[in-house]
C-alpha cells in the first residue's frame, strides 16, 4: 500500500502543477492560438483584404483592388454620350475566398447605373452590334422567322451566313429596336440563310455477276443458273444549302438493309470441233412441201420445208461453214462441211448469221427462212450431200 501511495502522489503532483500553469497563463495562450489561426487563413488565401465598391450610392460588387474598377469606369465613360457623374466609393473589408464579384459583372453594373444602357440580346456582325432586342426569345423567333422559307422537314439547322453572334449583355439604349424593326433590318441587309439537311434515302446495291465455267457448254454459250437479287441500303446525307440552293452534299452513313445476291452464270469452255457426229436433226420444224427426187422431169436434190420468213434455221449437225453467200438460183445460202464426207445445204434464206470458216454446232441458228433466189414463196430448201452426191435428207432426219 505504501508503494502505491507514493506513485499515486507523484502522478497527482505533476497533474496539479500543469493545471496551475495553464490557469496562470490561459489568456496569453488563447491570444497566441487565435493569432496563429488568422495568420494561417490569410497565408492560404481563405481570407484577404478587399473592397465593397459603390458608384455613387449604387452597389457594384466586391473587388480585390481599386485599379481594375477605375479603369473599367473610364472605358465605359469613353463610350457614353454623357459620362457618368457619380464617383466610385471603396469600403475596405475582409473577403472570404469566392466572395469577389467578377469584373464583367462589375462592368455591367456600371453600364446599368449610367442609365444609358440596358440589358438585352444583341445581334453582332464581325464584332459590331447592329441592334439589340429586350428578350433573347425575341431574337430566337426573329432568326427562326427569317430562315423559315428555306426550311424543309429535313432541316436540322438554319443559320445566317457570316460571323454573327447573339449575346445577352448590356447594350446602349440607342441600339434597341422593336421586333418589327429588327425584322426589317434583317431583310434590308439580305443575310444569306445557310441550312443543313439530314436526308435518309434508300438506294439499290446492284448485284454482281459471278461466272462458273461449265465444260459441257460450248465457248461463248452462257446459261443463267440463278438471277440473283439487288440489295438495298439506307444512305444518310448531309446537304448544305445557301438560300435553298445546294452547295455541298456528303454521305455520312450507310446502312445495309438487304445484301445483294450475285447473278450466277455458267460459261461454256467446250471448244467447237467443227466436225459432225454423223447424226442429223431437222433444220426447221415446218412440214415437207416438196420431197427429194424427180420433179417435173427434173431432179430435186433436197427437201423443201414450210416456214415463215425470218424463222430460225438450225445446223443439222456440227461442222464448219464452207460457204455463206449468194447464188442466183439458191439465193442466200449456206453450205456446212461436216468433215466426215457429208455436207448440208440451206437455201433461199432471208438472212445469214454465220460466215465462211466458222465452226458451228448441231442445232445452232445459222440463218433465217426466206424466199431469195429461184423461189416462189418462203421455205427452206435443205440438202444432205455425201461425197458431193445429193442423198434423200429424209433418210437421215425425222419426218
Ligand atoms: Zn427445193
Amino acid at each position: 500500500m505504501k508503494t502505491y501511495d507514493s506513485e499515486y502522489n507523484i502522478v497527482r503532483g505533476f497533474y496539479m502543477r500543469s493545471l496551475s500553469f495553464f490557469k496562470k497563463h490561459s489568456s496569453f495562450l488563447i491570444v497566441v492560438t487565435v493569432f496563429l489561426i488568422i495568420l494561417a487563413v490569410f497565408r492560404t488565401g481563405t481570407l484577404f483584404f478587399g473592397y465593397d465598391v459603390f458608384l455613387g450610392s449604387n452597389y457594384l460588387g466586391t473587388v480585390s483592388g481599386r485599379a481594375e474598377t477605375e479603369a473599367s469606369l473610364a472605358v465605359i465613360n469613353d463610350s457614353l454620350d454623357i459620362p457618368i457623374k457619380e464617383n466610385l466609393n471603396f469600403f475596405p473589408k475582409i473577403v472570404i475566398r469566392g466572395g469577389l464579384t467578377p469584373a464583367a459583372e462589375v462592368s455591367k453594373q456600371i453600364k446599368l447605373v449610367s442609365g444609358q444602357m440596358h440589358e438585352g440580346t444583341g445581334f453582332t456582325v464581325d464584332g459590331e452590334t447592329l441592334f439589340a432586342v429586350k428578350e433573347s426569345s425575341d431574337m430566337l423567333r426573329l432568326i427562326d422567322e427569317y430562315t423559315a422559307p428555306y426550311k424543309t422537314p429535313y432541316t436540322t439547322s438554319a443559320v445566317l451566313e457570316g460571323n454573327i453572334t447573339y449575346e445577352d449583355d448590356v447594350f446602349p439604349n440607342k441600339l434597341f429596336v422593336t421586333y418589327s424593326e429588327a425584322s426589317q433590318i434583317l431583310t434590308e441587309k439580305a443575310f444569306n440563310v445557310m441550312t443543313s439537311e439530314n436526308i435518309t434515302e434508300t438506294e439499290i446495291i446492284e448485284r454482281s455477276t459471278e461466272q462458273i465455267e461449265d465444260s459441257t457448254l460450248y465457248i461463248g454459250d452462257v446459261k443463267v443458273k440463278s438471277e440473283g437479287t439487288d440489295g438495298k441500303k439506307e444512305v444518310t446525307k448531309i446537304i448544305l444549302k445557301r438560300n435553298g440552293e445546294v452547295i455541298s452534299e456528303e454521305s455520312v452513313s450507310e446502312k445495309t438493309i438487304a445484301l445483294p445476291v450475285a447473278r450466277i452464270e455458267e460459261v461454256g469452255t467446250l471448244a467447237l470441233s467443227g466436225t459432225g457426229s454423223g447424226i442429223f436433226t431437222r433444220p426447221v420444224s415446218g412440214s415437207i412441201t416438196s420431197g427429194f427426187g424427180k420433179r417435173w422431169g427434173k431432179m430435186h436434190k433436197g427437201t423443201d420445208f414450210a416456214g415463215e420468213t425470218g424463222e430460225s434455221v438450225k445446223a443439222a449437225d456440227s461442222g464448219t461453214v464452207k460457204f455463206a453467200g449468194n447464188d442466183e438460183s439458191f439465193g442466200n445460202f449456206i453450205i456446212i462441211d461436216h468433215k466426215n464426207g457429208y455436207e448440208t445445204y440451206y437455201a433461199h434464206l432471208s438472212d445469214i448469221y454465220v460466215s465462211d470458216g466458222e465452226k458451228v454446232k448441231s442445232g445452232q441458228v445459222i440463218g433465217a427462212v426466206g424466199s431469195t433466189g429461184n423461189s416462189t414463196g418462203p421455205h427452206l430448201h435443205f440438202e444432205i450431200r455425201k461425197n458431193n452426191e445429193a442423198e434423200n435428207p429424209m433418210n437421215y432426219i425425222s419426218k
